[in-house]
């Protein structure tokens, strides 16, 4: 096992990892920009190393900085968390070049599913269902256009290397796609430097529901079930919960099974995240995740799993010591996050908390690193928490969901939780009937 872990992130999840860590007694290095010197994952680590100024490029970003941290204090291994490095493929070779373990799959396996296109065509061949759409990069608008007449408009220009929502466009009729092509081309172009573009038909009444996977080095690959993520404002989650109100347990079984017998063949290793589009009782492959999901810990809570434990114990070589019937799913779990924004504007509202008292009692977790009089930075992500609960079922889960975020006390900044208690109470919501469209629908009726 390892003896000490550098962490390459920041805020909740760098925390996240320091728990893992300390359970396995493991020491760990925090790294920190100068904006973060005062964060509680940085005092609560065994090692703090400054990597450098605010801006994420010169710092959470910066490989030279987090390697020579590693070095310095003798890490063993790094944890990349989510964002930042932790789907660079350059970044897990080059971890690995140094003698140092990289907590993750390969670079190979990353760089394989950071190509929307590679990750696609792969998964085909695994026999994993894909949403209908172009085999591969498109060449130019004339191949756009016979795809789209074989699919059927609506249809979605999607960015090879795209993510957070970007380099996508839809087009709704055969007038809009010389736009929607050239748009998201440009926008690819811009964020990725990489304008490579495929077509997907566009569903108009998704849910987005995700498969949890674990792969060790040993052959094991199992799944934890799904997440349904439907929940999203710009193509980001909000809210998520485990299992999905639409799948039944043979569902879970069915399409489980697909996945960890694609992973299997691919000889992946550590955590995935399969995504797909689930409409009309089909599954469609979107993206793979070669990491630790924000949303993991609903996961967590009806597996009774600790995710990033598994992954630190592969990472080391370890066996995953269970297999897929040994793995049960209890009661019903949702997450709020909660984001430093106006719950109206949704504008990021950095500034001081001045006070914060999180909720407690039975079934409520909360993953954040927050404390009165710690100061949200205004460089970084707003989501400053995360509220998880757990019940025996759906119901009961929004009950207590809606009594934690009642008790949530944060002042001095704004959240979106008052928003999160309209959602709760909203007849839809509660009888789980949502599609991917249904938040903004949601929200454009509050304003
Ligand atoms: P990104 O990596 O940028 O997040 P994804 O491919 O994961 O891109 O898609 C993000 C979101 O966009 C999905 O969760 C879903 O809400 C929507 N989306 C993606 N593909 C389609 C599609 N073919 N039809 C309808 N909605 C889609």
């Amino acid at each position: 096992m390892f003896s000490k872990i550098l962490i390459a992130n920041r805020g909740e999840i760098a925390l996240r990892i320091q728990r893992a860590c300390r359970e396995l007694g493991i020491r760990t290095v925090a790294v920190h920009s100068t904006a973060d010197t005062d964060a509680m994952y940085v005092r609560l680590a065994d090692e703090a190393v400054c990597i450098g100024p605010p801006a994420s490029r010169d710092s959470y970003l910066n490989v030279a900085a987090i390697l020579s941290a590693a070095t310095i204090t003798g890490a063993d291994a790094i944890h990349p968390g989510y964002g930042f490095l932790s789907e660079n493929a350059d970044f897990a070779e080059t971890v690995e070049a140094h003698g140092i373990t990289f907590i993750g799959p390969t670079a190979e396996h990353i760089r394989m599913m950071g190509d929307k296109i590679t990750a696609k065509t792969t998964m085909k061949a695994l026999g994993v269902p894909l949403v209908p759409g172009s085999d591969g990069a498109l060449e130019n608008l004339e191949q756009a256009r016979e795809v789209a007449a074989r699919v059927g408009y609506p249809v979605l220009i999607k960015a090879a290397a795209g993510g957070g929502g970007r380099g996508m466009k839809v087009a709704p009729t055969e007038a809009d796609l010389e736009e929607a092509w050239s748009v998201a081309r440009t926008e690819a172009r811009a964020a990725f430097g990489n304008d490579e573009v495929y077509l997907e038909k566009y569903l108009d009444k998704p849910r987005h529901i995700e498969l949890q996977i674990m792969a060790d080095t040993h052959g094991n690959v199992v799944h934890y079930g799904e997440r349904d993520c439907s929940l999203q404002r710009r193509h980001q989650k909000l809210l998520e919960e485990a299992g999905s109100p639409a799948l039944t347990a043979k569902q879970r079984d069915e399409i489980g099974t697909i996945a960890t017998s694609a992973l299997t063949r691919l000889g992946y290793r550590n955590a995935g995240t399969l995504e797909f589009l689930y409409q009309d009782g089909q599954f469609c492959f979107i993206e793979m995740n070669t990491r630790l999901q924000v949303e993991h810990p609903v996961t967590e809570m009806v597996c009774d799993v600790d995710l990033v434990r598994e992954q630190i114990r592969i990472a080391a070589g370890e066996p995953l010591g269970y297999s897929q019937p040994d793995i049960t799913f209890s009661g019903h779990a949702i997450e709020c996050r909660i984001n430093a924004e106006d719950p109206q504007t949704f504008m990021p509202t950095p500034g001081t908390i001045t006070v914060y008292h999180p909720p407690g009692g039975l079934g409520v977790r909360i993953d954040s690193a927050l404390y009165a009089g710690y100061r949200v930075p205004p460089y970084y992500d707003s989501m400053i928490a995360k509220l998880i609960v757990r019940a025996p079922t759906r119901l009961e889960a929004i009950e207590r969901m809606r009594r934690a975020l009642d008790e949530f006390v944060i002042e001095g900044v704004r959240t979106v939780i008052p928003l999160h208690r309209k959602i709760l109470e909203d007849p839809q919501f509660r009888k789980g009937d949502y599609t991917i469209h249904w938040l903004e629908n949601f929200v454009a009726r509050q304003q």
